[in-house]
């Protein structure tokens, strides 16, 4: 049985703050195709020091504007908890790999939502992580994180595109939907 002290001075539970990260993914739930939504908070000493979403597809991921959120806020993300929705990247795309930004930045702990849905990069990020001494938990709130981003998750695993850009559509960006066929979402 949990000891009556221990559980008074509990710390946030580590759903909380995943929770606050899933909220902040959802924040680009328009702009960032074909790119996942993705979240993150950073807390240190029981505090929130910064917060980040991934805006864009071709700008920064979660990470790191959370990163350089806490930054501009004049923190140290130096033995923080780093809250993300999905897996850190650990391989070079658009943006340099968050997961070496994690390590240079010195965070002392990365909880993380859903793993990396595409099987030849899943668990690098993590693997990456705890070799630079990192400690790392996986699958907090895992169902809402997969939640975020079934579509891409689908053309990860599958290979089938859930959403195709036209160009001819300006900026639209058609959406394929199982239940009501081809349809613009904004
Ligand atoms: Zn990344």
């Amino acid at each position: 049985m949990q000891n009556h002290l221990e559980k008074s001075t509990k710390k946030v539970p580590h759903a909380v703050l995943m929770q606050r990260a899933i909220e902040l993914a959802k924040r680009g739930q328009n702009t960032t195709t074909p790119n996942p939504n993705v979240g993150c908070v950073i807390v240190k000493d029981g505090q929130v020091i910064a917060e980040g979403f991934h805006q864009r597809a071709g700008q920064a991921h979660a990470e790191i504007e959370a990163l350089n959120s806490a930054k501009k806020n004049g923190y140290s993300a130096r033995g923080a908890t780093l809250y993300v929705t999905l897996e850190p990247c650990s391989h070079v795309g658009k943006t340099p790999p968050c997961a070496d930004a994690l390590i240079a930045a010195g965070v002392a702990e990365v909880i993380i939502g859903s793993p990396d849905p595409n099987p030849q990069v899943s668990g690098q990020g993590v693997a990456k992580l705890r070799q630079a001494g990192i400690t790392v938990s996986e699958g907090v709130l895992r169902r809402q994180c997969d939640e975020l981003n079934r579509g891409f998750f689908k053309r990860m695993t599958t290979g089938i595109p859930w959403v195709t850009v036209k160009p001819e559509t300006a900026g639209k960006v058609l959406c394929r939907d199982d239940q009501l066929g081809h349809r613009y979402c904004r």
